[in-house]
This record gives structure tokens, sequence and C-alpha cells, in this order.
């Protein structure tokens, strides 16, 4: 069911003028162009429209999503692939900061047969992303709505997001706030986003609902990436879900970890993961009893890297 759109928007648009969007709380207004954190003003400021198909297989389906990608990033992690679009300093497109532009892109990927728009990291982007939902409806068009989020999101933007989301997809990246604040200063990491997907899983629970195709249409997804030399850390996250959420939720896990330019010095994170490092997280999903979601070949590291200086950023 759709939501009410104008509310929602003014009480958005209204925040961009002191933006406490997201857990940062820098406070500027990004409507005079007043940049915070996320370094992101009031514009669309959409990176990327293109069609995925290497998401989970009940994300993308036979045809795949259409991703939109925003420009920019609430958490800037050190090692996020996406760095040519996530990185403060990634330069804005022109031409997918025009709210038409952006529409058309999105409604001509929608006219091919695809039924699902996921939004990756839209957390510093939410009245955007509603503004691009409220113009699609009115264009005739109501995609299952995929949030691909880093979970750095406050609740209440959440609880606002229940009846606008149909599938939650939130990593969940960090137990440790040491590591969160090392690689991505982000200390409370492990707290907010911890609460900000209790709140989605109050909404959705553990079960996903498919259609008759098999590409989800309801519920949630978490991701953990597992980071080279941290498994404790990756042992923690599971450990969280299984006892906060439940050990049926679906869980997708990542291997795919290849390091970027600026942490290829880094004597941990400097390389990708090792066979008896991933064993241990697949051991500990087993004694948990988690069994629900998706497993990546440890071959994928490397394989999985998007190149946004392309049209079409992943090669899948
Ligand atoms: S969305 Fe951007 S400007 Fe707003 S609080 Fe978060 S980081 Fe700061």
């Amino acid at each position: 069911m759709l939501g009410n759109y104008e509310n929602v928007m003014d009480s958005c648009q209204k925040a961009l003028t002191h933006c406490t969007l997201c857990p940062r709380e820098c406070g500027v207004d990004r409507t005079r162009g007043v940049l915070g954190y996320c370094r992101n003003d009031s514009g669309c400021n959409v990176a990327s429209i293109c069609i995925h198909k290497g998401e989970e297989p009940v994300i993308s389906g036979e045809k795949g999503i259409c991703n939109v990608f925003f420009n920019h990033c609430n958490m800037q992690c050190s090692y996020c692939q996406n760095y040519q679009i996530s990185s403060k300093q990634a330069p804005k497109k022109p031409d997918l900061d025009q709210w038409q532009e952006v529409v058309e892109n999105i409604a001509a990927i929608l006219s091919q047969g695809i039924t699902a728009v996921g939004f990756v990291t839209p957390s510093h982007q939410l009245p955007q992303m509603k503004r691009i939902m409220k113009e699609l409806q009115q264009r005739g068009h109501q995609p299952t709505y995929v949030f691909n989020t880093n979970a750095y999101d406050k609740v209440r933007a959440i609880a606002e997001l229940e009846n606008l989301i149909d599938v939650y997809l939130p990593d969940l990246k960090y137990a440790e706030p040491e590591l969160a604040y090392k690689y991505s200063g982000a200390a409370d990491y492990p707290e907010i986003a911890g609460a900000a997907i209790k709140e989605m899983f109050a909404q959705k629970g553990p079960g996903i609902k498919l259609d008759e195709k098999g590409n989800m249409q309801k519920g949630m997804i978490i991701r953990h990436l597992v980071l080279p030399g941290h498994i404790e850390n990756s042992l923690e996250c599971l450990r969280f879900i299984a006892r906060e959420l439940s050990p049926e939720i679906h869980i997708s896990l990542m291997s795919q970890y290849a390091p970027t330019p600026l942490v290829k010095q880094d004597p941990e994170m400097g390389r990708v993961l090792r066979p008896e490092e991933y064993e241990m997280v697949l051991q500990e999903m087993d004694r948990l009893g988690m069994t629900n979601g998706w497993i990546q070949a440890l071959e994928s590291a490397g394989c999985l890297q998007p190149d946004f200086s392309q049209t079409t950023p992943f090669t899948d």
C-alpha cells in the first residue's frame, strides 16, 4: 500500500533546511547549498541508474532490478567498493541532477518489464527518494521498492518508511565500535544500526514474500560483508541478529571484499579474505541455526567490483 507522500515530503523538505536526517545530525541548511558530512545539497544527487542482475536472486529476479545510486554517503567507509560515487570527493553528474531526467530514466527501465526499484545508500537522500517515488506513482508506476541501506539510519526515519518501502536490504557492518570508528568514522554504528534494523524487523518480521516468479515482494534481508582480519566482528554481527531478531531471518553473507586504493596499505584490509576466515563465519552461522538466505562463494573476491565511469557499472 502506498503511503501519504504529501505529508512525508513536507516533513522531509523541512528536515533539509536543518538537516538531521541521519545520525550525523549536521544541522546544515542543504536547501541553501550548505553542506554537511555527506556533502549533498537538496538536489536529486543521483549518480547512476542501471539494471543490476547481480543482487540476491529474489531481488534481481530474472530481468534485474532498476537500481538508483545516490552520490556520496553518510558513512564514508574507507574500503567502499562504490568509492567512485560514494566518496565525498566524487563529482556530481549534472545530467542526473535533473528530476525529470531521473524519473524518465527509471520509467524507461520499468517499461522493459522490470518490476523493482532499489534505492542504494539512500539514508542521506530520503526526501529526494520520496520525491522520485511520488513522481513515479503519478506516472502510474508502482514497482516493488527496495531500501538498500548501510543501516546508519535513525529509527524515526525508518518508522516513516513503513508504508512506502516493501523490502529492506540493510547491511550490518560492525558490532565493534572501534572498527566502525576506524573505517567509517562512526563509533556509534553498532548501536544506531542495531536499533534501525530492529525497527525494520518490527515492520517486516523474519519471513519473505515472493510472487509467482520468485521475485521478492515484502520482507527483509540482512547483508554482512566479511572483512579480512576482523572475523570476531562478523561473528558478533551474526550473534546479534540471532539473539535480538531471529535466526530465521534471511542473511546474505558476502565474501566479495577486495581492497580499494585507500586501504591497499592497511595491514589487515589490504588483502582479500582467507578461506579459513570465511570458514569460521560459516561455522558460526551453522551453530546459530541460520539457514535462510545466501552465501557468496569465496571466489567472489574482487570479481564484483563496479566501475561507475561506465554507463553500465556492473558486468553481471
Ligand atoms: S544527511 Fe548529510 S547533512 Fe544531513 S545529517 Fe546526515 S550527513 Fe549531515
